[in-house]
């Protein structure tokens, strides 16, 4: 890879990351079963950029996220964070420094209705961070930076002192984002963010983050099964199919030249304005494989209907030296010429 200028330096990399889990054994004999949930991933992001991840459920795109916050555990490979101020080893932090990456990585959770404690008000949920790591010294300074946060998430700074429960779940979406970057993180890891909500609200809710993300040069792993969602903000994506990588590039290359069989299956079931497109759709057939036993060879040969001897007995590797990466042993002579 070429050298890079120090504004190039990616935020995160990992290296061959992997994340495994040992289940317990119920079988008399032989090794416990181990879900190998994520498997070799490379994968580097910019500051400022929204990265977006994308999937089926049980891709292992969650626990991915999961593990560059240090919130899953490292099996194999390296993660390392810089920022230009400081530079972590995320898979040998101690606890010093993992408390301090926690203020600079953050999470937005799913689910609004759950993230969110019933008994606190929306001060004290986006006031706990910074009490809990320490970050400000008195309750003046903490306000000032609740009420900072809280406008910037466009929230009425009146219904501050007001429970959860008062609010819609687009407002209540609106909190939890608000209580994620009050400690002014650096990368934020947005976990269907706006699957729960109402797709009038989604939108709203998208050009916020997108407004903070640039306002605040935030870096944003967007993780979502919802490919229209990832187009309308995301610079880069990457397509993961049972814990490995199949497919990363530039958003707009990714949609208009998807090259890997597995993502054009998940492109052609966006639903389509077009009376013309409908019906078009490639039905993904069958299961995802169970990730304690995944098949020989390339993992989605067994959905895969271009699948041929070579597919069942060797896994095809992501090559990176390009933009527009792809792991399969067939994608150019399946490209439409
Ligand atoms: Fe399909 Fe073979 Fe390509 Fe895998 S390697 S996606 S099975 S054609």
């Amino acid at each position: 890879m070429s050298e890079k200028k120090a504004s190039e330096t990616p935020l995160i990399v990992t290296k061959d990351l992997s994340v495994h889990y040992r289940l317990r054994n119920n079988k008399l004999f032989g090794p416990p079963p181990v879900v190998r949930a994520v498997e070799g991933v490379n994968i580097e992001i910019a500051p400022g950029s929204f990265f977006g991840l994308v999937g089926e459920s049980g891709s292992g795109k969650t626990t991915l996220g999961r593990a560059l916050l240090r919130a899953a555990p490292i099996s194999n490979g390296e993660i390392t964070y810089n920022d230009g101020e400081v530079e972590y080893d995320i898979a040998h932090l101690d606890k010093v420094d993992l408390k301090e990456y926690r203020k600079r990585a953050q999470l937005i959770f799913q689910d609004p209705y759950a993230a969110l404690s019933p008994r606190m008000t929306v001060r004290d949920i986006i006031a706990e961070p910074l009490e809990v790591m320490g970050i400000t010294s008195s309750r003046e300074e903490t306000d000032a930076r609740v009420r900072e946060i809280a406008t910037k998430c466009r929230l009425n700074l009146e219904h501050l002192r007001r429970f959860p429960h008062a609010f819609s779940g687009g407002q209540r979406q609106r909190i939890s984002i608000a209580r994620a970057l009050v400690s002014a993180p650096k990368f934020v890891v947005a976990d269907e963010s706006v699957a729960a909500l109402d797709v009038s609200i989604q939108a709203d809710v998208l050009n916020l983050l997108k407004e903070i993300q640039q306002e605040m040069g935030l870096a944003f792993l967007f993780i979502s099964h919802d490919l229209s969602v990832v187009a309308h903000v995301c610079d880069h994506v990457a397509v993961m199919y049972l814990g490995r990588l199949v497919e990363t590039a530039p958003t707009r290359e990714l949609f208009d030249n998807p090259r890997h069989p597995y993502t054009r299956a998940l492109l052609s079931a966006i639903p389509s304005i077009d009376p013309d497109d409908r019906g078009k759709a490639q039905k993904l057939e069958g299961e995802i494989p169970s990730p304690t036993n995944p098949p020989p060879g390339c993992k989605f040969n067994t959905r895969c209907p271009y699948a041929v001897d070579i597919c069942k007995q060797e896994e095809p590797k992501l090559d990176q030296s390009d933009d527009h990466a792809v792991a399969c042993h067939r994608w150019q002579e399946l490209m439409p010429s």
